[in-house]
């Protein structure tokens, strides 16, 4: 059977210590956390390693495989999760440091104690007590924790990539990969009573964008008929105004057929939410959160001008980030952009990074079933349904080699739980057993 909370706590706690952060040049990473984050395992967990065979992917990506005795004809299953984390910024804003793994208040405190190492921890204890059980699985099973996943889609060498890119070398094709990007969550924004397991099928593409003029320096007193930030700011109305229109993708057209049941309003609405965007879009437009899920999101976040009051600016411009829904593209985007500002402005847009949808994957009611099955024996009220996930994981570079990747952490969202990139990051005790339950549950059923 699982160990009981002080241990994950305990183990969590460990694994904030190694300051394992990724960087966008691999080149200025220091490893050497790494590694013995590494060894931290190894030691913590001896039947996984004795089990499992181990590989060290790149610099420092783990690749696990466990040999099923008799897989037949059975793909084999991939969870996956990262080891980076993102940088801790200013140490005086933390209430603990940011690598002690300090436990109090009912937490483990530290970066990364929610994203991504407490998934890591609860694959891990999982599969150390089902190893301990004397469980075997019936297909191959791989781990896989890549090393710069936060920096994974401007990095030229995503750890993800390199992994997917070895097991397409010797031929494996997956079944299932599971990574984070989905969670557990209260029901109530959705109408529904109880918790909400949100498997994420497929993700929304992004885009980071430089909107910019260049004029010429001189004194205020005498600027003559140019002003380049009205320019810019012309262009600028112009892509805020583009229409980015609420859309109903399979993923989310599915959650809110399989919801109709569980709903005491809008059932018909909720079978055919589609045909009912009346009904639904001033509902989005109340909750961006869940609005960022059927629409193409657009933010933008910094502006530069002059250095002075007194003096004219150089140069001009305003960064923006779009979120891409299923059905737009990096490149159509960028053209539009481009029209709009139209030649005759001299305003310039640049794409700094960009990455379009990932495809949606299979809806499988099989696996959906096996997620409720586990889940069910955690919570006495969850219903399993299908998200897009409107962040990027690594689980988009695993789309060549499996057409049912899935996204779910099997934690809860808790108020105590996150910030997952902020200060004093942590996780709660209160919720530090349900990944590696869910984890445990799940993999039984295989
Ligand atoms: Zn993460």
């Amino acid at each position: 059977m699982l160990s009981n909370r002080d241990i994950f706590a305990e183990h969590l706690s460990h694994m904030v210590k190694f300051p394992t952060v990724s960087h966008v040049d691999e080149n200025q990473m220091d490893f050497e956390p790494f590694y013995q984050f590494h060894e931290y395992l190894e030691k913590t967990y001896p039947l996984v390693h004795k089990t499992f065979e181990k590989q060290v992917i790149g610099r420092a990506a783990l690749l696990y495989r466990w040999r099923a005795k008799e897989s037949g004809e059975r793909l084999p299953v991939l969870l996956a999760a990262h080891q980076d984390v993102v940088p801790e910024g200013d140490y005086g804003r933390w209430k603990y440091p940011p690598y002690q793994g300090v436990i109090a208040d009912h937490r483990v405190y530290g970066r990364g104690a929610l994203d991504c190492k407490s998934m890591i921890m609860g694959q891990f204890e999982a599969l150390e007590a089902l190893i301990a059980e004397g469980y075997e699985p019936k297909q191959d099973i791989y781990l896989a924790y890549g090393y710069n996943e936060e920096v994974g889609t401007t990095t030229e060498c995503p750890s993800a990539r390199l992994i997917c890119e070895h097991l397409k070398a010797q031929g494996v094709r997956l079944g299932l990969v599971i990574d984070e990007g989905g969670e557990i969550v209260s029901g109530s924004t959705a109408g529904v009573k109880g918790l909400l397991g949100n498997i994420a099928v497929a993700e929304k593409g992004f885009a980071s964008m430089e909107v910019y003029k260049t004029g010429k320096a001189g004194h205020l007193a005498m600027p003559g008929h140019n002003c380049v930030m009205a320019d810019l700011a012309r262009v600028l109305v112009k892509i805020a105004d583009y229409p980015r229109p609420y859309r109903v993708t399979a993923p989310m057209a599915m959650q809110y057929k399989l919801l109709a049941e569980s709903v005491d309003e809008y059932k018909t609405y909720y079978e055919n939410i589609d045909s009912h965007m009346d009904w639904l879009i001033p509902r989005l437009e109340a909750d961006p959160r869940t609005g960022a899920k059927f629409q193409t999101t657009l933010a933008m976040t910094m502006a530069s001008g002059s250095p002075s009051t007194s003096s004219l600016p150089e140069r001009v411009s305003v960064s923006m980030n779009l979120r891409l829904l299923e059905g737009d593209t990096v490149e159509g985007i960028l053209k539009d952009f481009r029209e709009l500002a139209g030649e005759e402005s001299g305003v310039k847009i640049e794409l700094t990074a960009g990455r379009n949808p990932s495809p949606a994957s299979e809806i499988d009611m099989g696996l959906f079933a096996r997620f409720q099955e586990a889940l069910d024996q955690i919570y006495p009220d969850i219903q399993v349904v299908p998200v897009i996930c409107i962040g990027g994981t690594d689980a988009f570079y695993y789309h060549p080699i499996c057409d049912r990747v899935y996204r779910f952490s099997g934690g809860r969202r808790h108020p105590d739980n996150g910030p997952s990139h902020g200060y004093n990051e942590a996780y709660s005790l209160e919720t530090i057993g349900d990944i590696p339950q869910f984890f445990y549950h799940f993999l039984r059923q295989f």
